[in-house]
């Protein structure tokens, strides 16, 4: 069986054959007049310069309007504190790094909200972990997603793409922590405290309260919302993060894209950009050498068999002179990935979203000349 079709603009060719990539892999013919089309993508962290640059979220903007859509560009605030953590945060985010309303032609809107957890709930037929996730409420209205995935390293998975870009970009604060936390909880640093008393106004479940002019929380109480994480200006709350192991948060993340992908079926399409692919993903608020030059520009209706060939070329590409990879003897090869994400275990990823039926493992790729 040849697998799924998945089409490659390769690194020498020019970048603008994109529009030949948008139409052979069928995702311009699936997008119909009036479309409201979400374009997701991460607007990159304040600090990082090696996220994806404009000029591709632009000319898929002008691409979609070309096949009758109304196009957005779209994230999700972070659960972590950093510049996107609140709707405020990342669109000045966004807007220094290069997106806004004027440089791209369309709206740049932050999906779930000024909290960052307006959604809506999706039950899940089959699923490795939850039984319901919450979509961002813009992503979730739109009738035709997008995704605009980087290809990065990933402490979690190994090769971050469309799967990540999907399956955490796309959910709210709420379904981010229990991703990524055993208990779906915060943890509290009572030291930390600088008694501004926000989480006592903020939280839903009233797990914060005051005794004896301290602050004390109650996790018990805790209905793992996630928005006191964002709101505490000192750090005393945060999401206890190595709290699972890497298959855990593997087996919530898949939950996620089901969730997201259940709303819209066959109308979705992946495009991965496999410029300065990182050893970190653009969450951090820094910039390393590359592992590898670049691979191109990947695409595919299918979003494992697009993840699962952007993966083999980052795995088959040489190491990028005075990178990490390249400083630690590092060759060709999936030890590259495993020696510079040692607690990812992509190859069990890789089961999983094939068992959960996220796609296929098996590609045929075409490149597009
Ligand atoms: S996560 Fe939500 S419910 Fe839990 S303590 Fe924080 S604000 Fe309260
Ligand atoms: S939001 Fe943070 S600093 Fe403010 S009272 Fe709560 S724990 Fe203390």
């Amino acid at each position: 069986m040849a697998g799924s079709k998945v089409f490659l603009i390769g690194p020498e060719e020019p970048w603008q054959e994109i529009d030949k990539l948008f139409s052979r892999s069928g995702i311009r013919d699936k997008i119909e007049a009036g479309d409201i089309v979400a374009i997701k993508l991460h607007f990159g962290e304040l600090g990082n310069t090696r996220y994806i640059h404009p000029i591709f979220a632009r000319k898929l903007v002008d691409l979609v309007k070309e096949a009758g859509g109304e196009p957005f560009l779209t994230d999700t605030t972070t659960l972590y504190r950093h510049t996107r953590e609140t709707l405020f945060g990342y669109l000045e985010t966004a807007a220094r790094n290069g997106f806004t309303r004027e440089t791209m032609g369309c709206p740049i809107i932050i999906a779930d909200g000024l909290r960052g957890t307006n959604g809506e709930w999706v039950e899940l037929a089959s699923f490795s972990k939850f039984k319901r996730v919450k979509i961002a409420q813009s992503i979730y209205e739109s009738d035709f997603l997008l995704s605009l995935a980087h290809i990065t390293l990933h402490g979690i998975v190994g090769l971050a793409a469309s799967i990540k870009n999907i399956a955490m970009g796309c959910a709210t604060k709420e379904t981010k922590l229990a991703m990524h936390a055993s208990e779906a909880k915060p943890a509290y640093n009572e030291e930390k405290c600088t008694h501004c008393l926000r989480c006592i106004k903020i939280c839903p479940g009233e797990a914060f309260y005051e005794e004896e002019g301290r602050i004390k929380y109650k996790a018990a109480k805790c209905v793992g919302c996630g928005e006191c994480i964002a709101c505490c200006p000192s750090g005393a709350i945060t999401v206890p993060w190595g709290s699972l192991l890497a298959y855990d948060v593997q087996r919530g993340m898949v939950d996620g894209f089901k969730g997201v992908i259940s709303i819209f079926g066959e109308k979705v399409g992946f495009i991965n950009l496999g410029f300065d692919i990182t050893p970190d993903c653009d969450c951090i608020s820094r910039s390393s050498l590359p592992i590898t030059p670049d691979i191109g520009i990947i695409a595919s209706g299918d979003p494992l068999a697009c993840d699962k060939a952007s993966y083999d070329l980052v795995i088959g590409a040489p190491p990028y002179p005075g990178s990490e990879a390249d400083k630690k003897g590092i060759k060709e090869g999936k030890d590259r990935i495993e020696s510079l994400c040692p607690d990812a275990e992509p190859a069990k990823f890789w089961k999983l979203c094939q068992k959960m039926e996220l796609g296929s493992l098996d590609y045929e790729v075409e490149v597009i000349r």
